[in-house]
């Protein structure tokens, strides 16, 4: 019966179209392939257990991240596309909010849109058992990879499956505050590259859950409803200094206060309140609400094992904040 599913993932209604999709994705539009790919990651992740598919932040930051990997710089999309449209392809349930009809087709262009009319989606039992074991995700992975891509793409599809499960296992490692082998963080890989794009994509994931996607030092939290998010990961001591992915050693910052970090114009005092430096105030700068930080508590993980580190909060006010 795999068979039956490998036909279909081979088989997948896509636009095909030479104009608007160019070799790299066999002139064929990738949307389709991207989700299930993105699906099976979940399920290998351990993140996806039941057979209900939800458009949740975690699947659209990996259909994301298959898209960023692989479309040229400046093309972009949502899963909202291909979200509802899998239906056409036999294996795929919607499921609908009330007020709804699972077999209207809904012109559905956000996920905004899409999260109006949709809770989620089933597969057929038999498919997503099989998107269970290894051995059988591992051929629909591949009937995937080798009929939508061509041989000098596929590498990077195969490479963005496996830096999503490695960074998710290192995330987690870095939560338990285990320091493990090097070996067990990366899997097989030994290249640098590799290493560096699963260590920040882990790095990244654990800081941002556990900030609950806010500023630690604005508190913002900005998220699109295409799972774009304001935040990034911050190191306090810098990684070339330190090594130290460490919840501990990171702080979730906006893009302002991460820049203002790194820069030196912010920091964090022992009270775990902001520090601005006076500098903010030079010449023709005109810092807005930044002024209005100072001293005011940061926003902290839940969980004080979590929170920086002061002795990585007095590296940083020694030697980066300009006071
Ligand atoms: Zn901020």
């Amino acid at each position: 019966m795999l068979e039956k599913y490998l036909k279909s993932f081979t088989t997948l209604r896509t636009a095909k179209n030479k104009k608007g999709w160019s070799a790299s994705t066999c002139h064929q539009a990738p949307h389709k392939p991207f989700l299930l790919l993105s699906i099976m990651d979940l399920i290998a992740q351990g993140q996806i257990t039941e057979n209900f598919i939800e458009p949740s932040f975690e699947l659209v930051d990996i259909w994301n991240g298959y898209w960023n990997a692989i479309m040229p710089v400046g093309q972009q999309s949502t899963m909202a596309h291909p979200f509802p449209r899998l239906r056409s392809d036999g294996f795929w349930e919607r499921i609908c909010n009330p007020g709804f009809d699972a077999d209207a087709d809904y012109k559905v262009t956000s996920m905004v849109k899409l999260r109006e009319i949709y809770t989620g989606a089933r597969m057929d039992d038999e498919l997503f058992q099989f998107m269970q074991i290894q051995d059988s995700r591992e051929k629909l992975r591949a009937a995937l990879v080798n009929t939508y891509f061509p041989p000098e793409i596929q590498p990077r599809v195969i490479e963005q499956g496996f830096v999503n499960l490695a960074s998710y296992e290192y995330s987690q490692t870095l939560l338990k505050q285990e320091v493990a082998e090097q070996a067990t963080l990366f899997g097989e890989t030994d290249e640098p590259a590799k290493k560096k794009k699963i260590r920040d994509a882990g790095f990244r994931k654990a800081i941002v859950s556990l900030y609950e996607h806010r500023c630690a030092l604005c508190g913002i939290r900005m998220l699109t409803p295409e799972g774009h998010t304001v935040v990034e990961a911050a190191h306090i001591v810098p990684w070339f200094e330190s090594q130290d992915d460490k919840p501990t050693n990171g702080l979730c910052l906006c893009r302002i206060c991460h820049w203002s970090f790194d820069e030196g114009l912010m920091s964090v005092g022992k009270q775990y309140e902001v520090l601005v430096s006076k500098c903010v105030q030079s010449d023709r700068n005109i810092p807005g609400h930044i002024q209005t930080l100072m001293d005011r508590p940061i926003f902290k993980p839940e969980q004080k094992m979590y929170w920086p580190g002061q002795e990585n909060l007095e590296w940083h006010q020694k030697i980066k904040f300009a006071k």
